[in-house]
């Protein structure tokens, strides 16, 4: 069995007075049945590890260095992510490609540090609307799987996220049945790379433009294990939704 995951990204927002969103998030589900993890900017993180300690939040970062430490002004490296409270971080996320040129092997690289770590990477991976209008999607999506995601990957320190570039705060959110043909796609990949066994045990995340008004429907999708969430994520209200519908499917 797969638990469900409900994941926000707070992407670079949020200075201390959004901290008590956790706090909010918290006491409206002291004991949540899904994962819930949020992953703030790094500036916030080791306080919303401390603020949401005990309760059923986790908290994540956005992004890594591949390198465990090192002369790399600015950069953050897994261990240090893990040493403020971090349990996961999201990597190869469609602003990070497009803003920092990211490749699939530099993607690889970070999981691995992640991994490494002990903590779960996950994974982003989707296509642009381009590519979906010339009917490349699979194949997209397949390069970035083979690119980016580690050979050492297991159920336990890996999710994929699909997240349709177009679809990511937009409010454009593809069919239902679009979602279903990727995440069983994704699906079928990793079954045939990993083995059945760890194949289906790796929770798949469908982002972009989630919404507590569209979480229930979506979250009916085969191969949903939960939702990567950036906007709906900001506000305790919103996100909450989001929970709610995850633990009713
Ligand atoms: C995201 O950036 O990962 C995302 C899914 O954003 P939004 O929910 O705002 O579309």
């Amino acid at each position: 069995m797969r638990r469900k995951l409900a994941a926000g990204n707070w992407k670079m927002n949020g200075t201390s007075a959004a901290l008590s969103e956790l706090d909010a998030l918290a006491a409206k589900h002291p004991s949540p049945s899904v994962d819930v993890l949020i992953c703030p900017p790094a500036t916030l993180l080791h306080r919303a590890a401390e603020r949401t300690q005990g309760t059923g939040v986790a908290v994540g970062g956005q992004d890594c260095h591949a390198a465990p430490s090192g002369a790399h002004t600015g950069d953050t490296s897994a261990e240090m992510l893990k040493d403020a409270g971090a349990t996961a971080v999201i990597l190869g996320h469609s602003e990070r490609r497009e803003d920092h040129g990211e490749q699939n092997e530099d993607v690889r690289a970070k999981a691995n540090a992640v991994m490494e770590a002990g903590l779960q990477a996950i994974i982003c991976v989707g296509e642009s609307l381009e590519q979906r209008e010339a009917a490349n999607t699979l194949d997209i999506i397949g390069g970035q799987m083979s690119g980016s995601i580690p050979d050492r990957s297991t159920g336990e320190n890996l999710i994929v996220a699909y997240e349709p570039i177009w679809a990511i705060g937009t409010g454009k959110v593809p069919t239902l049945d679009e979602i279903g043909e990727v995440h069983d796609f994704i699906r079928a990949r990793l079954e045939r790379r990993f083995g059945e066994g760890v194949g289906r045990s790796v929770r798949l995340l469908y982002g972009g433009s989630v919404k507590p008004s569209n979480a229930a429907e979506i979250f009916g999708v085969s191969n949903v294990d939960g939702a990567l969430v950036g906007g709906a994520s900001l506000k305790a209200a919103d996100f909450s939704g989001i929970i709610d519908a995850l633990e009713s499917v």
